[in-house]
């Protein structure tokens, strides 16, 4: 058996400024190609590590010939979007193949297509007409037809945090396989449904995503090879940004349109509870204030840190990662013992470096990248301390998402301003992981607030041991107010921008 094997994934927020060409794609310099590709993933617990194992499992021969993964940002420069995708189909080209296993995102916009995963599917079908393709999407996928009509089988996380990657590619290439031995015949259905599930409010842990991935996933009893609801991309002005689902059965087509129907009734039923109700910057402030400071306060040991959600400049939703809204008023409310995880600088992070290990600086730190698409200016902030760690900000994942897998934050140091540990990095990072404050020398579980920039990842690390989190309305491209944002290509009328609750 020969299987061709290949990674291609971007989250595109359209509201975003920052720069997406080749060299965001993978570690340092970009994507991976070939033998480096097949080191960096086999045995880990990512899309591709699936893929690799079930190769593996089969005795297949594999051609891997590019993985490109990239921190969400603005559209995909076309340069690197042909790039990738030009590599994936000249291997596609070459021909010979039993099966193609790709591991995609499902949300990647490029400057010239909204559709970044269909156009390389009709690329494919378009050199290949018959091979069999299995894709593996992520939840905040925005579905188009072409992601459907141009694969054999698709399948979709049931986790946010997503700590099912490895499972969702074992999935879908578990259906290809006996598609490819004869022993199944996959059919599809999918669908939408206009709504734009609020990011905040789609947490698999959480009503009501909880409940709806549970059915999702009890429909394998009842005869779906896969089922998959997305709660898709809400930061992306284009026509089919929004929730979505797709069934795949055993050749039981009128099955498969039944669950999605079911399924996609189910979510547009429980769309006021994907809406996020917003609490005002100062009010947050105040309330984690009382929560460090009150009477109550005893930590005992093991108990973990009281979080301070920057929600509004996640990383991995298209955030700068460089607004300061948030640590600005932690300074100012004068919060103690705090760990905050990033400020995106890369200029302050050199600095740091040239002062050395121990230097007492003053630093601009962030507010450095412009945001024409929300109202407000973001500004640098301007910090007083002591260079505590430098480091080349490079760790393995220790899970459960993503483990082993290698996270580069760039170079990276922390300023230690006496209430306030600040970490700087060079590399879009987000706070999914444990492994992101060791490597730079600041143990969570000492630390009475960590301020983080992230939305619903960070449980994945830090979700099980924090005593509580507060979520704080920052500045930034994932904004939590949807009136700061300019929709004019998602289709209309959509909610909660347009329709009325009942
Ligand atoms: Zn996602």
């Amino acid at each position: 058996m020969r299987l061709l094997i290949a990674m291609m994934k971007h989250e595109t927020n359209t509201f975003s400024p920052v720069p997406t060409p080749l060299a965001r794609f993978g570690h340092g310099p970009g994507p991976l190609y070939g033998a480096a590709a097949v080191r960096a993933y086999r045995g880990t617990g990512s899309g591709l590590g699936a893929y690799l194992d079930l190769a593996e499992r089969e005795g297949a021969e594999i051609v891997l010939p590019i993985a490109a993964g990239a921190s969400p940002s603005r559209p995909v420069e076309d340069a690197a979007y042909e790039h990738i995708a030009g590599i994936i189909c000249d291997a596609v080209a070459k021909g010979g193949y039993d099966g193609i296993l790709l591991d995609l995102h499902g949300a990647m916009v490029t400057e010239s297509f909204e559709d970044g995963e269909g156009e390389l599917l009709r690329r494919i079908r378009a050199i290949d007409p018959k091979t069999p393709i299995a894709v593996a999407y992520d939840m905040h996928a925005n579905l188009y037809a072409a992601m459907i009509e141009n694969a054999t089988v698709v399948a979709g996380y049931r986790t946010y945090p997503h700590i099912d990657t490895y499972d969702t590619a074992r999935r879908a290439g578990e259906i290809l396989l006996a598609a490819i031995r004869g022993q199944a015949h996959p059919v599809m259905a999918w669908g939408n449904v206009p709504m734009l599930p609020h990011v905040m409010r789609q947490g698999s842990d959480d009503h009501p995503n909880r409940e709806l991935q549970a059915r999702v996933a009890a429909m394998s009893a009842e005869g779906a090879l896969a089922a998959s609801l997305f709660t898709g991309f809400p930061h992306a002005d284009i026509a089919n940004a929004g929730l979505s689902a797709v069934v795949v059965t055993d050749g039981d087509r009128a099955l498969a349109e039944r669950l999605r129907d079911e399924l996609l009734d189910r979510a547009w039923g429980e769309r006021e509870d994907f809406v996020y109700r917003l609490e005002p910057l100062e009010q947050s402030l105040a309330r984690a204030k009382a929560l460090g400071s009150s009477e109550s306060w005893a930590p005992q040991p093991g108990e973990g840190p009281i979080v301070l959600l920057d929600h509004y400049d996640n990383c991995a939703s298209g955030g700068t990662m460089d607004t300061t809204a948030v640590l600005a008023a932690i300074l100012r409310e004068g919060l103690d013992n705090v760990a905050a995880f990033a400020i995106y600088d890369p200029a302050a992070v050199s600095q740091a470096i040239a002062a050395g290990i121990g230097a007492e600086i003053a630093l601009a730190i962030g507010g450095r990248m412009a945001m024409p698409a929300i109202p407000g200016e973001s500004r640098p902030l301007t910090v007083t301390g002591t260079v505590k760690t430098i480091s080349n900000g490079r760790f393995r994942n220790k899970g459960p998402m993503g483990r082993g897998v290698l996270t580069d934050m760039g170079p990276s140091v922390v300023i230690a301003t006496g209430a306030v540990e600040i970490a700087l990095i060079s590399r879009h990072v987000e706070p999914s992981d444990l492994n992101c404050f060791y490597a730079l020398g600041i143990d969570p579980m000492q630390k009475r607030f960590l301020m983080l920039k992230s939305r619903i990842h960070w449980r994945a690390g830090l979700g099980s041991v924090a005593k509580a989190v507060v979520e704080c309305a920052g500045m930034g491209v994932c904004t939590s107010d949807y009136g700061q944002l300019s929709f004019t290509k998602v289709r209309r009328p959509i909610y909660p921008l347009d329709l009325p609750n009942r």
